[in-house]
């Protein structure tokens, strides 16, 4: 992200200044030299934040339970701080395609509910906009593009919590999906900007409960079978029904 940032800061019709902001939980073999030593070595002002909220995890949560809701609860509290303290106006994350359609799911699966990750959006403390700028960038592209341009990794289990995580097994689903279909994560991706309220079940977003026949012919309107439907004989329960 930070790489494109800079490309975009030279190219871009707006002008901004960037300052990269790492925060070290002091997890156990954190290498923390590696981000430092390549960001002087890009000439970009940074700042490390050193916070040890392994610790404060390790000693709540208990041996075993998933400790990423208390992780990134303590994260975000630390970032929203630090964007003030350093004058940021805008905070801006590194999610991608691929992060946006697996919280899609993550949150239908274990939150019974049909909400992503916007690329834009004010921060929960009403402090700070929150942007994503590689949010229409597939994941297999920037793997790609980190090693063409040699990045230093930093490996991203040193916590100890990833592998039972539910985002890496929903991860999984979803590349295998994509393996023997190929564009549906693009698919997925694309109906997350696509969202037909009257054709959902959410009151809040849609009047179903007051709406009326208008007589006036709509084609947003519900055409009684899906279009590889259209040809199915009717079932018993599609019979039409009649209100006194
Ligand atoms: S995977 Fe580890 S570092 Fe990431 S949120 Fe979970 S506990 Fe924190």
């Amino acid at each position: 992200m930070l790489d494109i940032l800079l490309n975009l800061q030279v190219r871009a019709p707006i002008k901004f200044s960037l300052i990269a902001v790492n925060l070290d939980q002091k997890q156990p073999g954190f290498p923390e030299e590696v981000l430092p030593n390549y960001l002087r070595s890009r000439g970009v002002d940074f700042h490390i934040e050193n916070q040890d909220t392994y610790a404060i995890v390790k000693r709540l949560i208990p041996e075993g339970k998933t400790t990423c809701s208390l992780c990134s609860r303590l994260r975000r509290g630390i970032l929203y701080r630090v964007a003030g303290e350093l004058g940021a106006t805008k905070i801006a994350l590194g999610h991608h395609r691929d992060d946006m359609v697996t919280t899609l799911f993550l949150n239908m699966f274990f939150g019974s509910r049909l909400k992503g990750m916007p690329p834009k959006l004010v921060s929960d403390d009403g402090r700070n906009v929150v942007i994503r700028p590689l949010a229409y960038v597939k994941e297999p592209d920037l793997v790609r593009w980190a090693e063409h341009r040699e990045f230093p990794i930093i490996p991203c289990n040193l916590c100890g919590s990833q592998e039972n995580l539910q985002r890496v097994q929903v991860k999984a689903m979803i590349n295998e999906w994509e393996k023997r279909y190929p564009g549906r994560i693009d698919n997925i991706f694309t109906a997350m900007g696509n969202i037909v309220p009257s054709h959902m079940m959410d009151k809040k977003l849609f009047p179903f409960e007051t709406m009326k026949a208008t007589g006036v012919a709509d084609a947003g309107g519900d055409i009684a079978f899906d279009d590889d439907e259209s040809c199915a004989t009717p079932s018993p329960a599609s019979v039409i029904t009649l209100q006194r």
